[in-house]
């Protein structure tokens, strides 16, 4: 007897529906896909719960005639698609008529649709992917389909279904991916009754953006634009100052399909390189367009995954659209390197987006450029190499500064800093009066003056006063001390130097850590399933400082948080603890504990761009010297130093 059965075509649906339905929240992206196609201007969508239960997608586009309704649900059934040539050049977001197929092999189903030449529409109800009912009906134009009970006939998945709040904030996610990839298209998403957004559909993407990411979000956001050969880049990416803890609000587009690409990605965070803390992601919504041919989007069923025939034009007409963008919110490059125009080689790495729009490269008409010829590892090469003194100069930087911090006080160089903090919140305290709290941010002063944190606390405990005798001779760029000592000359990274030091203090007070309760406590609504991760992890936070409540459905109230942190970072801080607990970085309790006091650390110390006194200045340096801090928490090195033999041979006085 055979023992290969060829499985019932019922059977083989719900195995292929797999691929397509994972969750409720592909029903939704496959339903407002299919509504874009069908040429809608406004689509509403509705969901209850976490979607399993409920989903139902409105819009007014095209409608089905009776008897394409009939045959939408059967597999392979599309009008996108005659045969394979079209598989070359697809235009329309979906191609493959497995969608309906597969949701409807899973779920319950009711669809009425009406095309406008038609004086009555057609109501079709399905059941596992079987045909109920077909009758004609009074609808208005366009097409509304239900979808109930997810996977109810399929125990195994439904079981893999997360709570219901993760379920529905997937569910919002992926109508709002959906939603910014069509300014042009009006979408509403209502959740449980209320209506969680609504983009106005006017073509314009600041409003899109606007609308749907929020008003905190949108107002960081610079305009880019950047068109090589064919490819065409536009969209927004924020400016520096509103770096985030995460890649959560980085969207980007190709040909109106929302992606997720590795290589936007790093072409995106490259041109930060030199404007963006380490740990902090720019965020963006970039439309690429490009001729159909030249991408491939049959690569994965879910179809967020694409293949560019041109995969290094896209990186760098992506690369210098956003660099291009930040240069034109930054002041002029300093004079230094106006001096020095860079040498041929190497002109990749420091081609600046002006001389690159001026160069062949730009209309992509030069065939072999070294761009072509370089290896891809090369865009994440720093652009500073110490090693090169060539580099040194005509690295792009923002304004340099070096003064002598004791008398004179450090040229504003850039207009907008991009971190501004109160300075109050960092002078030294002189041990009796409190150190004060930012006036943005109101903080009640601890109870307990000692845990107040500033850069003298990070040090007070530290017993080795042998620090060895230097000089400060001042401080560059707002970020690092620059000290001689001895016949070396050492630059401290005052940012990473200090996170160090308190991370040591915070660790070092093993179980209990400094709270401090807020006057006004800071509202803040955390985005996906970080709400989830952050009532799960609630006593670890608890333990660290951090008393947070639920404050409405997606709101959370912070009523006290770690003694060293500034009110106005709890929401970054956040973020930054829930993705590193999201991706699992902390196997442990000890090292989750850990990784969020590097959080902690990171947001509480000095940071690059500020003003910094000089008696801080001159403590995280003796902390340096002292041997104590040689590390950054994440393990980079917080000073470099260059000795005098260094220094003669850069300057061809010894060989
Ligand atoms: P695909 O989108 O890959 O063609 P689907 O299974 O998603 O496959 O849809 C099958 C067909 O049903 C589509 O090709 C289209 O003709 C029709 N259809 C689906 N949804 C709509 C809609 N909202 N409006 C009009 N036609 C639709
Ligand atoms: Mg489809």
């Amino acid at each position: 007897m055979s023992v290969i059965n060829i499985l019932a075509p019922h059977v083989a649906d719900m195995i292929a529906a797999g691929e397509v339905v994972e969750r409720p929240a592909s029903v939704i992206k496959e339903l407002v896909e299919n509504s874009f196609d069908a040429g809608a201007t406004s689509v509403t969508v509705e969901i209850r719960g976490g979607g399993a239960a409920y989903i139902r997608v409105s819009d007014n586009g095209c409608g089905m005639a009776a008897e394409d309704a009939g045959i939408a649900f059967t597999r392979h059934a599309t009008s996108k698609l005659a045969d394979e040539k079209g598989l070359e050049c697809i235009g329309t977001m979906g191609f493959r008529g497995e969608a309906l197929a597969a949701i409807s092999a899973v779920s319950k189903i009711e669809m009425t649709t009406r095309r406008a030449c038609d004086s009555e529409g057609t109501r079709i109800t399905l059941d596992a992917g079987d045909i109920q009912d077909m009758l004609p009906c009074g609808c208005p134009v366009g097409t509304v389909i239900t979808v109930r009970d997810i996977f109810y006939n399929t125990p195994a998945r439904l079981k893999f279904l997360k709570s219901d709040r993760s379920e529905a904030s997937a569910c919002q996610l992926t109508a709002l991916r959906c939603a910014l990839g069509r300014p042009d298209v009006s979408v509403r998403f209502i959740k449980d009754g209320s209506e969680e957004f609504f983009s106005p559909g006017d073509g314009r993407g600041d409003s899109c953006a606007y609308a749907l990411l929020g008003r905190e979000t949108a107002t960081g956001l610079m305009p880019v634009t950047g068109d090589n050969d064919g490819i065409r880049v536009t969209g927004f990416a924020s400016s520096p100052a509103a770096g985030r803890g995460n890649r959560a609000m980085q969207f980007f587009y190709c040909n109106g399909r929302f992606i997720k690409s590795q290589l936007l990605q790093a072409a995106l965070e490259q041109a930060y390189k030199n404007s963006l803390l380490s740990g902090r992601y720019p965020s963006c919504v970039l439309y690429l367009d490009m001729s159909f041919a030249s991408v491939d989007v049959n690569v994965h069923p879910a179809k967020t995954e694409v293949k560019f025939s041109a995969e290094r034009r896209v990186f760098d007409t992506v690369y210098y659209a956003v660099l291009s963008a930040l240069e034109a919110e930054k002041p002029l490059a300093p004079a230094v390197e106006r001096l020095s125009p860079a040498p041929k080689e190497g002109f990749y790495k420091h081609m600046t987006a002006a001389e690159y729009r001026s160069s062949p490269l730009a209309s992509g008409k030069q065939g072999t450029s070294e761009m072509q010829l370089r290896a891809p590892e090369e865009h994440y090469q720093t652009r500073l190499d110490l090693s090169s003194p060539a580099s040194t100069v005509r690295a792009p930087q923002p304004q340099y500064t070096v003064s002598g911090h004791s008398a004179e006080k450090p040229r504003s160089a850039a207009p907008a800093p991009a971190y501004t903090a109160p300075k109050s919140y960092f002078s030294v305290s002189d041990g009796k009066t409190p150190a004060i709290s930012p006036v943005s941010a109101p903080i009640q002063p601890p109870a307990e003056p000692a845990c107040q944190h500033n850069v003298e606390n990070c040090v007070q405990n530290v017993e080795s006063p042998l620090v060895p005798e230097h000089k400060i001779v001042g401080e560059a760029m707002k970020t690092y001390i620059i000290v001689e000592q001895g016949d070396s000359l050492i630059l401290i990274d005052k940012h990473a130097a200090h996170e160090r030091m308190i991370f040591d203090m915070l660790k070092s007070r093993k179980s209990e850590i400094m709270s401090q309760t807020l006057l006004c406590p800071v509202t803040v609504r955390p985005s996906g399933d970080d709400a989830e991760l952050i009532e799960r992890n609630a006593s670890l936070l608890g333990e660290l400082g951090f008393e947070i409540e639920p404050f409405g459905e997606r709101d959370y109230i912070v009523r006290a948080l770690p003694a060293d942190m500034d009110a106005g970072e709890v929401a970054p801080a956040l973020e930054e603890i829930c993705e590193k607990l999201r991706r699992g970085k902390a196997p442990d309790a000890q090292s989750a504990r850990d990784e969020i006091l590097h959080t902690v650390a990171c947001k509480a110390a000095i940071k690059a761009g500020w003003d910094t006194s000089a008696k801080e200045l001159e403590r995280v340096a003796d902390a340096v010297l002292s041997g104590q801090v040689k590390y950054c928490p994440h393990g980079r090195p917080v000073s470099v130093t260059m000795t005098r033999k260094d220094l003669d041979k850069q300057f061809k006085r010894i060989v």
